[in-house]
């Protein structure tokens, strides 16, 4: 793993949603930025997840590990109230939470039920509201930095990608929203669009692996990345080099989203 400068991230504060296991994108992000210096927090979702998190979480000396589901407001603010009791200020917010039921990332489209589509746009955009209107005092006039994660199938539709498209198109919305109400207290809201990447929720997608030698064999570097690519690019995203970006969606795809038909 390369990073931009060792030293960028000292003394600076990551809340990282998302690791599941040390495939996820999150993870990767979470290293890069131990790798700059930042001290980290994780949550997790469940006992099972909490067994999982734990130790990876403590491989990287976490100094918080705790429960929340982003769909239970409550969660959320003990969460916040947590990280404001332990550090009292926050840089940077690592979003990297998805999820759809699986009969709804199969199948046709038309079928999605109104249950299907509010979960899905619950857990994978709102949620990224609900914590930066949290994370918001704590990243007040600290430069802070916010990324989510999204994918090439909220511009353009990705066969069983369905609802989570839409969602997604949420997501990406809900980042130029944010960017605009947050910018003038200095605080960044990004997205990066990742390649597809074999991770847990992408496991959920049905034929995942036919998506994956698809973008490979039609993206221009004719390579699939690796979470690695996203750790780096999120990297940037905080740092200083990233100071001017803000509201953006930004690509480590090996080019595939500027490939027609
Ligand atoms: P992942 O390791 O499975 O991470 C997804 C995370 O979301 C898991 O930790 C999951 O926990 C969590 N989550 C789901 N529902 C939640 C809830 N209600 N509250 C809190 N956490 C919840 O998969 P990943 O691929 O790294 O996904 C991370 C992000 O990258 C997602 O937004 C995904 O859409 C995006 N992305 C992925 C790819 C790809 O190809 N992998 C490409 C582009 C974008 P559980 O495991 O317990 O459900």
């Amino acid at each position: 793993m390369s990073n931009l400068n060792p030293k960028w991230f000292e003394g600076k504060k990551a809340l990282v949603l998302g690791v599941a296991n040390e495939r996820s994108l999150a993870w990767s992000i979470a290293q890069h930025l131990h790798q700059g210096g930042a001290q980290l927090a994780f949550t997790f979702l469940g006992d099972s997840l909490e067994r999982r998190v734990r130790p990876l979480a403590e491989s990287l000396q976490a100094d918080l590990i705790l429960p929340c589901n982003v769909t239970d407001d409550a969660q959320l603010d003990t969460l916040f109230s947590q990280i404001k009791d332990k550090w009292g200020s926050l840089d940077y917010l690592i979003h990297s939470v998805a999820f759809a039921n699986k009969e709804d990332l199969e199948g046709r489209f038309v079928t999605t039920s109104r249950e299907g589509f509010r979960m899905a746009l619950d857990v994978s955009a709102y949620s990224l509201i609900a914590t930066a209107q949290r994370a918001e005092p704590l990243m007040e006039g600290h430069e802070a930095s916010i990324i989510t994660l999204t994918y090439y199938g909220a511009k353009k539709v990705v066969p069983n990608y369905n609802i989570m498209g839409v969602a997604k198109a949420a997501l990406e919305a809900s980042v130029r929203y944010l960017a605009y109400d947050l910018g003038p207290k200095k605080i960044r809201v990004n997205a990066i669009s990742a390649g597809p990447v074999k991770t847990l929720a992408a496991a959920g997608i049905r034929n995942f692996k036919t998506m994956l030698a698809s973008s490979q064999e039609k993206n221009p570097l004719h390579e699939n990345i690796s979470g690695d690519d996203v750790g780096a690019l999120a990297a940037f995203l905080c740092s200083p080099l990233g100071k001017h970006i803000t509201g953006s969606t930004l690509y480590v795809d090996s080019g595939a989203h500027i490939m027609g038909g």
